[in-house]
């Protein structure tokens, strides 16, 4: 029997924490208030330290280091925060960006930001210019919804979560992004709170992750969607020729197959498949 089997009721006020420190912070984000994104730190430093082993607790560290690093200009605390998750979380999800803002830190290549207490919308835009792009990651469906699922039993929820949490790691790693998961754990998130996040965290790029199946099973390939809104004939064309340079092992049918459900199934849910 697990922890969380054994104490819901802990592990349920543990979500709450994070939810609370998550709300403080997209209310810092609107609104600003160094009091808010000082709240928000407060909160996920309780989680980590009355729910230690917790799943949330290395998210939390790294998050709480972020805010103290990147908006509170607390060097020192937010160190704190990513060595607690590289000496006490090393099979954890967070590991490794933890381990990657220390570095930053130890080597002085983390971009500083500015000396302002009171964190002005342009200053934090600049600041976010800084360090790279603001990424959001949609892993689509969770929970009890499944998603596509394959024939041997694999699900799209899983498989999209996976391919999120290496995402993060390389955009981290790679291009030193800020980012964001609509989730990180099997749960379901309603289509509305995950545009909401996206308006409210002001994302530079928005990715929705979703896996595809085919009744044939023989068909592979990756497809592009782009939200046809605008007359950027630069992204269409982009969008065109990432979709053709796969290499598709089916025939086009299955393709065209594949296609024509997906967009049903858009219509009918009148949102993302
Ligand atoms: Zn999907």
């Amino acid at each position: 029997m697990s922890f969380a089997d054994k104490h819901p009721r802990l592990i349920e006020a543990a979500f709450a924490l994070h939810d609370a420190a998550v709300l403080y912070e997209l209310l810092y984000r609107r609104f600003g208030g160094r009091d808010r994104i000082e709240g928000s730190a407060r909160l996920l430093e309780r989680l980590a330290r009355d729910y230690p082993g917790h799943k949330l607790a290395d998210d939390a560290l790294v998050r709480r280091g972020d805010l103290l690093l990147y908006e509170l200009n607390d060097v020192a605390g937010a160190r704190k925060s990513y060595l607690e998750v590289v000496e006490a979380y090393r099979n954890a999800d967070m590991y490794e960006v933890a381990r990657v803002r220390l570095r930053s830190i130890d080597e002085g290549t983390y971009q500083k930001t500015s000396k302002s207490s009171e964190s002005s919308k342009s200053l934090e835009k600049q600041a976010h210019v800084d360090q790279g792009p603001l990424v959001l990651i949609d892993p689509g469906h969770g929970g009890d919804d499944f998603g596509a699922q394959g024939k041997g039993g694999l699900l799209e929820k899983d498989v999209v979560l996976d391919i999120a949490l290496r995402l993060e790691k390389l955009l981290v790693e790679k291009l030193n992004a800020v980012v964001r998961l609509t989730r990180r754990k099997d749960v379901f998130v309603p289509l509305a709170e995950r545009t909401n996040l996206a308006n409210d965290f002001e994302a530079d790029v928005f990715i929705s992750l979703h896996t595809n199946a085919s009744p044939k099973g023989k068909v592979a390939g990756l497809e592009t969607y782009f939200l046809d809104n605008t007359n950027d004939k630069a992204s269409r064309k982009l969008a065109e020729r990432e979709n053709r340079s796969m290499r598709f092992e089916g025939s086009q049918s299955d393709l065209q197959f594949m296609l024509s459900d997906l967009i049903q199934n858009a219509k009918l849910e009148d949102s993302i498949v």
